[in-house]
C-alpha cells in the first residue's frame, strides 16, 4: 500500500488508473479504523480493481465544543489494518492543504433531508461533510464511493448530492457493523467509561424493540418513539438527544408507519454522542 498526502499526487494517479480502463473504489473516513470502516474498504476490494482510502478528520464538519481536537488518532494502527485488507493508496491530505487560505467554496444541503436530526443537533455539519465529499470526489475520481448505513442521514444526503449535482459515480451503502453484544462500532466508543458502556447496550435494545412492536402491527410513530425513549431512559447516564422515526427513503416526517422506515436516534453518554439506527420493513 502507498501512502499519498499530496492532493496533485493523488489525482494524478487516480487519472492514470482511469487512462488503464481500472475502475477505483473510495471509503473515505477520519481515521482510528475498526471493523465497521474494514467492512467498507472489503467491499471496495470486491467491488473494483483499486481502493483508495482517505483518512481526513475534517474540521469543517466539527461544530464549536465539538470533539474535533479529542478525536481518536493513530495512523500507524490504520496504516497496518488497511495494508492487511490490501488497500492500494492511503490518501492522508493535510488540512492546510484541502482549505489553503482565502479557501471560498461551499457545498450547501439544505431541505428535510438536512434540517433533522443530525442537521438539528448540529448545524453546518452536513455542510462540511457533502464540501469534504465533494473535494475527495474531484481528488479521487471514485466510480463507486462506500459509506456506512451507521451515519444513514450522511449516506442518504451524499446519495441525493450525487444525484443533484450529477457527480459521475454511484454511492454503495455498506451495513452497520456491531459489537458482539449490539453496540454499533464508531471511533467514539473508546470515549466511553466502563459503566457507560454497559448503559449504551440500551441504544441497540431500543431500536429492537420497536422494531418487534411494528412487527406486532403498532402503526403509531409517536407510540414507538414513547416505547424507544423509555427504554432509552431506563439507563441513567443516557441523554437523549433525539429519537425518529422517517421515510428511510428521504427522511420526509411520517406519523403512521408505512413502507421501509428509518428508526434513528442520537444519545449522549456524558459527553460522548452516540447515534444508531435501524430499517425496518413492513
Ligand atoms: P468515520 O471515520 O466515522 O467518518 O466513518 C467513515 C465511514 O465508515 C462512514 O461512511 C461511516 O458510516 C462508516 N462506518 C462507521 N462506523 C461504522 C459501522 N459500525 N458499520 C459500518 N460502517 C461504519
Amino acid at each position: 500500500m502507498q501512502v499519498i498526502s499530496n492532493i496533485q499526487e493523488m489525482q494524478q494517479w487516480s487519472r492514470q488508473k482511469r487512462l488503464q480502463g481500472l475502475t477505483i473504489g473510495l471509503v473515505p473516513t477520519m481515521g482510528y479504523l475498526h471493523a465497521g470502516h474494514l467492512s467498507l474498504v472489503r467491499t471496495a476490494r470486491q467491488q473494483c480493481d483499486v481502493v483508495i482510502v482517505s483518512l481526513f478528520v475534517n474540521p469543517m464538519q466539527f461544530g464549536a465544543g465539538e470533539d474535533f481536537e479529542e478525536y481518536p488518532r493513530d495512523i500507524s494502527r490504520d496504516k497496518d489494518l488497511l495494508e492487511n485488507e490490501k488497500a492500494d493508496i492511503l490518501f492522508t491530505p493535510q488540512a492546510r492543504d484541502m482549505y489553503p487560505p482565502g479557501y471560498s467554496f461551499l457545498v450547501e444541503t439544505e431541505g428535510e433531508i438536512t434540517g433533522k436530526m443530525c442537521g438539528a443537533s448540529r448545524p453546518g455539519h452536513f455542510r462540511g461533510v457533502t464540501t469534504v465529499v465533494s473535494k475527495l470526489f474531484n481528488i479521487c475520481g471514485p466510480d463507486k464511493a462506500y459509506f456506512g448505513q451507521k451515519d444513514a442521514q450522511q449516506v442518504t444526503i451524499l446519495e441525493k448530492m450525487v444525484k443533484d449535482l450529477n457527480f459521475p459515480l454511484e454511492i454503495i451503502r455498506v451495513p452497520i457493523v456491531r459489537e458482539p453484544d449490539g453496540l454499533a462500532m464508531s471511533s467514539r466508543n473508546v470515549y466511553l467509561g466502563s459503566e457507560e458502556r454497559r448503559e449504551a447496550l440500551v441504544l441497540y435494545r431500543s431500536l429492537q424493540a420497536a422494531a418487534e412492536a411494528i412487527r406486532d402491527g403498532e402503526k403509531s410513530v409517536e407510540e414507538l418513539k414513547r416505547t424507544i425513549i423509555a427504554i432509552i431512559n431506563s439507563s441513567p447516564q443516557a441523554q437523549i438527544d433525539y429519537v425518529e422515526i422517517n421515510r428511510a427513503d428521504d427522511l420526509s416526517s411520517i406519523d403512521r408507519i408505512e413502507g421501509t422506515v428509518l428508526i434513528a436516534l442520537a444519545v449522549k453518554f456524558g459527553t460522548t454522542r452516540l447515534i444508531d439506527n435501524l430499517i425496518v420493513e413492513v
